[in-house]
């Protein structure tokens, strides 16, 4: 097992990392941005080391800082956590050649599914059903234009290299199809660097479901059950659940299956996610894998009882998965709420000093956070800043456990998104079970 291990990000889930690694017994590093000197990753870390100025480019995505300061502090592995380099092959490939162990699965991997169109193809010949839509990246807009008129329009324009929600463009109609892609290969170019776009049929509220795998080197693999992931905005999740509401034991075992054989191909290791949109009449597909540990991995922590993070640690460091299929048992229900300091209205940004912070308590209560009361929310970077994780015996009480635990969270000074969770909680298709990815909008069109 590593001695010591340094993580490469902040907020909550760089103290996440910092808690599995206390519990194994392994030593840390955090690497801070001068904006982050009072931050708690810093002050719970054993060693820390200031990597730059508050911009990303120059801290936390700063790649050589960050290795010379493993250098320094004989860190033998990084965790990347989740953004920031988490999904960047270059760099687990910079962290192989100074022999430091990169938290995840091999460079090969991470840059295979970390492309839209590559990963389609894989997923494609391993078994899993993918949306219809081009085989690979369109050349021109005729290339597009036959894609689409082959498959039926709306239709989706997508950056191969697109992450965070960004890079999409749902198309109508024909009409509308030169102008969209035009204007979807020049922000292509601009957020991610590469003109490489594709075309998909675009589904009409569907529900995001993903799965859970987790494999070892000897090849090992399972999945751990799935999470719904429907509420959004601007194609970003804001709460997520496990189990989903419509997916039952048939349908889990069967695409749980589809999911492991597939990951078994790739010959997966670590954590991972695999998601896929549900359509009305119940079909899946696939629409992309993420080859890290993800914002709302909790609710299957607090289903299934296994310590994600732990479990990745282990799993670089060449161990064996202890369990076997059968041992995996999902209990009860959990569900995960985004609280981010943002207008709960519009969702811009709303960064500040929080002047009074209360954490809900209680049972089956888990707040995952880096934030305290005169904590400075700067503008620099994400908004979230504290995730509210509920566990229960079943859906219901999930909820009534959820509506207590917002009233219980005081944030003064900034703007928060507890308010929304307060009226998705109350609402009556919520409790049902009843939405999709397009619900959200359609709840704050309507107040
Ligand atoms: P990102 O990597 O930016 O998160 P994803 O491919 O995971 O992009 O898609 C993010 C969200 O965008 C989905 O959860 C869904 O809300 C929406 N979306 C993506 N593809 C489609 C599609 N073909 N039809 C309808 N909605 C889609």
């Amino acid at each position: 097992m590593f001695k010591k291990i340094l993580i490469a990000n902040r907020g909550e889930i760089a103290l996440r990392i910092i808690r599995a690694c206390k519990e194994l017994g392994i030593k840390t590093v955090a690497v801070y941005s001068k904006a982050d000197a009072e931050s708690l990753h810093v002050r719970f870390a054993d060693e820390s080391v200031c990597i730059g100025p508050p911009e990303n480019s120059k801290s936390y995505l700063n790649e050589t800082n960050i290795i010379s300061a493993c250098e320094i502090t004989d860190a033998e592995a990084v965790h990347p956590g989740y953004g920031f380099l988490a999904e960047n092959a270059r760099f687990a490939e910079m962290c192989q050649e100074c022999n430091i162990t990169f938290i995840g699965p091999p460079p090969e991997i991470i840059r295979l599914m970390g492309d839209k169109v590559s990963a389609r193809q894989i997923a494609k010949r391993a078994g899993l059903p993918i949306l219809p839509g081009s085989s690979d990246s369109v050349k021109d807009l005729k290339e597009a234009l036959d894609v689409a008129k082959s498959i039926g329009f709306p239709i989706i324009l997508k950056a191969s290299a697109g992450g965070g929600g960004r890079g999409m463009r749902v198309v109508f109609s024909e009409d509308a199809l030169a102008n969209s892609f035009m204007m979807a290969r020049s922000e292509s170019i601009s957020s991610f660097g590469s003109p490489d776009i594709y075309v998909e049929k675009f589904l009409e509220k569907p529900r995001h479901i993903e799965f859970q795998v987790i494999g070892d080197q000897k090849g090992n693999i399972y999945h751990l059950g799935e999470r719904e992931c429907s509420i959004q905005r601007r194609h970003q999740k804001l709460l997520e659940e496990s189990p989903s509401p419509v997916v039952t034991e048939k349908v889990r075992e069967k695409m749980g299956n589809l999911v492991v054989a597939a990951m078994r191909e790739i010959k997966y290791s670590s954590v991972g996610t695999v998601e896929f949109l549900m359509d009305r009449e119940g079909n899946f597909y696939f629409i992309e894998m993420n080859t890290r540990i993800q914002v709302e991995h909790p609710v299957t922590e607090m289903v299934t009882g296994i310590d994600l993070i732990k479990e990745q640690i282990r799993i670089a460091a060449g161990q064996e998965l202890k369990y076997r299929s059968k041992d995996i048992r999902l209990t009860g229900h959990s569900i995960e709420c985004r609280i981010n300091a943002e207008d709960p209205q519009n969702f811009t940004p709303n960064p500040g000093k929080i002047t009074a912070f209360n954490l809900p308590g209680g049972p089956g209560i888990r707040v995952d956070t880096a934030a305290y009361s005169e904590y400075l929310v700067t503008p620099f970077y994400d908004s979230l800043i504290a995730k509210l994780i509920v566990h229960a015996r079943d859906r219901a009480e999930a909820i009534a456990r959820m509506e207590r635990a917002l009233d219980e969270f005081i944030v003064e000074g900034i703007k928060t998104t507890i308010p929304l969770h307060k009226k998705l909680m109350r609402d009556p298709y919520f409790r049902q079970g009843k939405y999709h990815i397009e619900f959200l909008s359609e709840l704050l069109g309507k107040s």
